[in-house]
């Protein structure tokens, strides 16, 4: 599906890093925790791609992974750490407004909602900011597998509700789960089809 190397390429800590905008780009956004390195992992088929670039220290980075020649896959740190120093968090947002405001050949956005919690008001503060970015974002609900099927709707209902606020947002959400890899070739394919 992706024609060339799927692999890490390089943790980014200023915009004067990032590679030349050349290539397709979409990013993975999500409060840590939501499950986002086992979806990128999953995504990639290369176990422990993602985990690999999340050792400590590396949390605060974009890191860059190449899908197949054209395109870059970007994971944006996780959001809402309890304890997170305040210069920390500062910083981190400085960073993604101009990530998400100044990159050209970004082309959309992902938010990982975890089906458990649904959109919390953190996923909200990113949306927003999508919105002002005019970053087009589609909500990938992860760990499927960990509700009951009569709860889908539940959740389904407070995910289209809360996006209905969001101009960015595009309506078609994605339902997965990387352990039982439900989602996970949609998810390809729509990352695949983006031009
Ligand atoms: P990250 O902090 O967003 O990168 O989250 P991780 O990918 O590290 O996952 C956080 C926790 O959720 C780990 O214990 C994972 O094993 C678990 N997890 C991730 N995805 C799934 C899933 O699809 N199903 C289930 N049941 N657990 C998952």
């Amino acid at each position: 599906l992706f024609a060339g190397e799927v692999d890490f390429l390089k943790g980014v800590v200023a915009m004067s890093g990032l590679p030349p905008d050349d290539r397709i780009e979409v990013c993975f956004a999500g409060r840590s925790n939501v499950g986002k390195s086992s979806l990128i992992n999953a995504i990639t088929g290369r176990k422990a791609l993602a985990r690999a670039s999340n050792t400590p220290g590396r949390t605060q980075e974009i890191n860059y992974f190449t899908l197949g020649d054209e395109r870059y896959l970007v994971d944006l740190p996780g959001y809402g750490y309890a304890n997170a120093p305040v210069k920390v968090v500062e910083k981190w947002q400085a960073l993604l407004k101009q990530y998400l405001s100044g990159r050209a050949s970004l082309r959309r956005a992902f938010v990982l909602v975890d089906s458990r919690h649904g959109i919390k008001p953190v996923d909200e503060e990113i949306m927003t900011l999508l919105d002002k970015s005019a970053v087009t974002f589609q909500v990938v609900l992860t760990k499927a597998d960990k509700i009951k099927p009569s709860q889908y709707e539940g959740l389904l209902k407070q995910v289209r509700g809360k996006l209905a606020k969001h101009p960015a947002a595009y309506p078609e959400l994605v339902l997965t789960s990387s352990d039982k890899g439900d989602g996970i070739a949609t998810l390809r394919s729509i990352i695949a089809g983006i031009a």
